[in-house]
């Protein structure tokens, strides 16, 4: 992992810009990834079909904790529809590091609590899908 990367998820994980609980939320929805002890829960508040501010509260490894933190950031101003289109790949590029296979789960942790609070998706965001047209590339 290169060292950079390494300081910026350290960052996001030692000081989440998005640590929390939104009170009131429109959505509240939590899940855990037992390979690693991950556990991620994620508040959100929805108006007209876009998310307007969202938070999470967690604990685990860096990488769960840093995607998490980034993953708030980013879906902040998204439309429920937009959201409905995004994916692994993205979510792991905007971590921006290499994440190895063992540690994928802990990267789409929030994803995966996003995609079950908003649209009651119970599977791993990684199981392949017709859907994962736009791979980034
Ligand atoms: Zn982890």
């Amino acid at each position: 992992m290169d060292d950079l990367y390494r300081e910026y998820i350290l960052d996001r994980y030692k000081h989440p810009r998005n640590a929390g609980e939104l009170d009131p939320f429109d959505v509240k929805y939590a899940d855990n990834n037992p390979l690693c002890g991950d556990d991620i829960s994620m508040t959100l508040r929805v108006e007209d079909g876009t998310v307007v501010d969202a938070k999470f509260k967690g604990r685990g490894c860096a990488i769960s904790q840093a995607s998490a933190d980034i993953l708030t950031d980013n879906i902040k101003g998204k439309t429920v529809e937009e959201l409905r289109r995004l994916g692994s790949e993205q979510v792991i590029e905007d971590l921006g590091v290499d994440v190895s296979p063992a540690r994928r789960k802990c990267a789409l942790l929030g994803l995966k609590v996003l995609q079950g609070g908003l649209f009651g998706l119970q599977a791993w965001p990684d199981q392949p899908s017709s859907q994962n047209v736009n791979d980034g590339r």
